[in-house]
């Protein structure tokens, strides 16, 4: 089965510069962003560079950092100020995920404790 999304690319379009979708890190990519924005196989593309961990270049418009952060786990708990603390901290990291708010919040706290005891 062929990849018909890639008939649909518009940075496959006469006139494009691939290479405008593999900038080093000094480019930002506007213009290929841009184009990426309007193309009708922008969801395909998106999901098959995800599938395939592609690493470097834009696909569906996003970096492969930008991309990252869409694939990364999301929170599954959520605490409170008030239950908020060191375990509940470490138990999103055993979890591999990223903290909650109120776990960020408590620990942001705890570090300048830390530094302020330390220093
Ligand atoms: S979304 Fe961007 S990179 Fe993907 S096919 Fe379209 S123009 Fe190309
Ligand atoms: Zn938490």
């Amino acid at each position: 089965m062929t990849d018909d999304w890639q008939d649909r690319a518009a940075c496959r379009e006469p006139g494009r510069n691939p290479e405008d979708w593999f900038p080093d890190k000094s480019d930002p990519a506007a213009a290929a962003i841009r184009i990426c924005e309007l193309c009708p196989a922008r969801l395909d593309c998106l999901r098959f560079a995800i599938n395939n961990h592609i690493g470097y270049g834009i696909f569906g418009g996003l970096t492969h950092l930008e991309r990252r952060k869409l694939t990364r786990k999301t929170t599954s708990v959520h605490h409170t100020p008030e239950t908020a603390d060191y375990a509940t901290y470490n138990q999103h990291l055993r979890a591999k995920e990223e903290p909650c708010e109120a776990c960020r919040a408590f620990q942001r706290l705890r570090q300048r404790a830390n530094r302020e005891t330390t220093a």
